[in-house]
């Protein structure tokens, strides 16, 4: 006879914790799984950690709404909880004329998006603000911020442990099957087990596509299609010259490779767009040189030799690279299979939007 459970997430990073948290406040009872020994090793260890503000994405998307509000909600959260985070603004930056346009049409768009407190600047202004930077135009928006997100983490699995729901680690699920209104489970590791639930949350990041097929009931043609995009950092040896995130006009893939800072002040570069066909994170020195284009673009005065190759990231994206991607949240109505939902291509701005996105999954399974 297998052991039953109320609710099972699968996937204790940033959004498997939030949905955790969001469903023991409910009132349910919650078990994780996660396949690692520990918390937040995958995506959610290997990011920008930047509270994003809302600025790049398609009106109306789930990425627009639920940036926004998970913005607003994680600001709050780190204040009352004392996450270590910084509101430093981040400067979007055109270095070029051909590039004011493109500037003009982000600002329209976050706008409509609300975000309503871009400020314009020339490239006098963008100078005195930053004077390493090199701008034509730059928009400054403030509510960008970063965030400490391996202490985010821990403090939404003490929220989520402190009623009642319990985080296994070492616990893979290897499979499963809907019947009669429960979902049933085979979790792997040192001692597999078979788990009966009434609702299930796949929110396993760059494996959700493989998960959600490796669970009976879920029709093929509801699984959308995997996109790895893997990203790579490089640290900058020395002091940064800016207190606030620099970030290129975007390209047809990506964000741009930008500055963000960590709360230790130290400044690195990345993401860029490398499409991969296994997930794997180690950064290729040889990249260096494009990254050294890519920044001089905004700060000539990047110095030879100071960027050192630092760590990398894999987006799952849903759609090809240069093609705007949206959140995926399948529940039954999408997917047909009770209590279940699936949670595809939560890349960038995932992070910004955990909590927001935790809130929606509860409600689907309320
Ligand atoms: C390069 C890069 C830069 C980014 N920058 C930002 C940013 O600046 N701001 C922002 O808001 N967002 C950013 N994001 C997005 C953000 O990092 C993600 O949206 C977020 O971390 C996704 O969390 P997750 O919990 O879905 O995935 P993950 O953190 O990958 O967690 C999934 C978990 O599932 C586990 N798992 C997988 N398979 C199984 C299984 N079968 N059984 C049990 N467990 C399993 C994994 O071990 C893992 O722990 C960035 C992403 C990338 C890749």
């Amino acid at each position: 006879m297998a052991e039953s459970t109320d609710c099972v997430v699968i996937g204790a990073g940033v959004i498997g914790l939030a949905v955790a948290r969001a469903l023991a406040l409910a009132g349910r009872e919650v078990v994780v799984l996660e396949a690692a020994g520990a918390i937040g090793t995958v995506m959610s260890a290997r990011n920008s950690e930047v509270i994003h503000a809302g600025i790049y994405y398609e009106k109306d998307s789930l990425k627009a709404r639920l940036c926004v509000k998970g913005r607003d909600m994680l600001y709050a959260y780190c204040a009352e909880r004392g996450i270590a985070h910084r509101r430093c603004g981040k400067l979007l930056v055109a270095t070029e004329a051909t590039e004011v346009a493109a500037l003009e049409a982000l600002r329209v768009r976050a706008a409509a998006n609300g975000v309503d407190d871009l400020e314009w600047l020339d490239a006098d202004a963008a100078r005195t603000l930053e004077p390493a930077l090199k701008a034509r135009a730059a928009l400054h928006s403030p509510s960008t911020g970063i965030v400490d997100s391996h202490a985010y983490m821990l403090s939404l699995q003490g929220d989520a442990e402190s009623r009642g729901a319990v985080v296994a680690l070492n616990s893979p699920l290897k499979s499963g099957r809907a019947a009669n209104g429960r979902m049933t489970v085979e979790v792997g590791g040192a001692e597999p087990t078979t788990l009966a639930c009434r609702a299930l949350v796949n929110s396993t990041g760059i494996r959700a596509q493989q998960l959600a097929a490796a669970l009976e009931g879920v029709p093929a043609p509801t699984i959308p299609p995997l996109y790895l995009i893997k990203g790579n950092y490089f640290s900058l040896g020395g002091k940064a010259p800016f207190r606030h995130l620099v970030y290129p006009v975007p390209g047809a893939a990506g964000l741009g490779i930008h500055l963000t800072l960590d709360m230790a002040g130290q400044a690195r570069f990345g993401p860029d767009v490398e499409p991969v066909a296994e997930a794997n994170h180690d950064v290729d020195a040889g990249r260096a040189p494009s990254f050294y284009e890519a920044v001089r673009r905004y700060w000539p005065g990047l110095a030879d030799g100071s960027l050192h190759p630092d760590y990398a990231g894999v987006r799952p994206r849903t759609r090809p690279p240069g093609e705007p991607a949206d959140f995926i949240i399948q529940g039954p109505r999408e997917h047909g299979v009770e209590g279940l939902v699936n949670l595809y291509g939560i890349e960038s701005p995932g992070l910004t939007s955990s909590l927001a996105i935790a809130e929606e999954v509860a409600d689907l399974l309320s």
